[in-house]
């Protein structure tokens, strides 16, 4: 199909406005993080399919328990956190708290704006700003049923573009014994947020907000990658032998996306370094510090 921006391609479809306006427009909207559309159509295509294929999902217990499982997965000591890079080359990682690292190949594995500040070749794209607002509240009520459902305000009548009771999705979540209620704003948010967010789920849940306790309110503007046509989603990983990029600015702009890149950019290094034994064999004596 020939790329477009989302927008266009659902306009140009066929597609009912009943179902572009009800369903699909707010869908990807929150799929895609992008209330304009303007991401290219081919990365709506692989949402949707992606979306067809499973079920919406939230890592059990928060999103750092993600990266947590994989490092679980590697010898102990092989990951530190809490350590900031402040250069790179192909033989060595310089770091504020423990100097210079020596190695034989460098991943970058940062956010765009970061990889691009430590390798000042790299483009830095635009970006999608995410606000997330966390309500708790002890007193559900029979409004708070919608179960473990994403729900979609399709008729964009405030600045929550979806929302759940994410206490029903993932109890863990939640402050023990309250409800959890996690709602998200797309694009630039209005200045008092959480009284906006708080009204338009008044409406949307059929119930008064006004004694919910505001948890959290997490704004974070350079939350994803913009990937307009055109998207380029196998975006080079190997910049040169021994230095490798990766991340979700490399792919496309999801979790999937990062991984997907990160085992692009394995693959690389191993085939540079020749290596037909699994890498932590090749690593340094426990004594010397590794790279993160
Ligand atoms: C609110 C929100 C909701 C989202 N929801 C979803 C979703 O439902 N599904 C989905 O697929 N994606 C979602 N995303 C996008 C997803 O989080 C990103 O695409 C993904 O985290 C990108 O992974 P990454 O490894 O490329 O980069 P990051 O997760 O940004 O990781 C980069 C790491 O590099 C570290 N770093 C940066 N600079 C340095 C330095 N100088 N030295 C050392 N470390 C450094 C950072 O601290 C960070 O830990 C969401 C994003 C946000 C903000």
């Amino acid at each position: 199909r020939p790329e477009q921006a989302t927008a266009d391609a659902l306009a140009a479809r066929g597609i009912p406005a009943r179902t572009v306006d009800g369903f699909l427009r707010p869908l990807l909207a929150a799929l895609l993080c992008d209330p304009e559309l303007t991401t290219s159509s081919r990365g709506a295509d692989l949402a949707l399919r992606a979306f067809a294929g499973g079920r919406l999902s939230v890592p059990e217990g928060g999103a750092a328990v993600l990266p947590e499982l994989l490092a679980r997965a590697l010898p102990p000591g092989t990951v530190r956190t809490g350590v900031r890079v402040t250069s790179v080359s192909t033989t060595s990682v310089t770091t504020a708290e423990h100097g210079v690292l020596r190695c034989r190949a460098v991943l970058l594995a940062t956010d765009a704006r970061a990889a691009a500040e430590l390798l000042p070749g790299l483009r830095v794209p635009d970006f999608h700003p995410v606000t997330v607002v966390h309500h708790t509240t002890d007193d559900p009520g029979p409004a708070l049923s919608t179960g473990p459902s994403l729900l979609l305000d399709a008729d964009r009548g405030g600045p929550v573009a979806h929302t759940a009771v994410l206490s029903d999705v993932d109890p863990s979540r939640a402050p023990a014994g309250r409800t959890l209620i996690s709602s998200t704003v797309l694009g630039t948010p209005p200045d008092d947020v959480d009284a906006a967010v708080r009204a338009h789920l008044a409406r949307l849940y059929g119930t008064p907000t006004n004694r919910w306790e505001t948890l959290a309110v997490h704004h974070t503007p350079d939350a994803v990658p913009a990937t307009r046509p055109a998207y380029d989603p196998h975006r080079p990983v190997r910049l040169l032998a021994g230095l490798y990029v990766c991340g979700d600015h490399r792919d496309t702009p999801t979790l999937q996306g990062a991984l997907h890149s990160a085992t692009r950019a394995t693959t690389a290094i191993l085939t540079d370094l020749g290596a037909t034994t699994p890498m932590h064999l090749a690593d340094p004596p426990a004594s010397m510090p590794r790279a993160a």
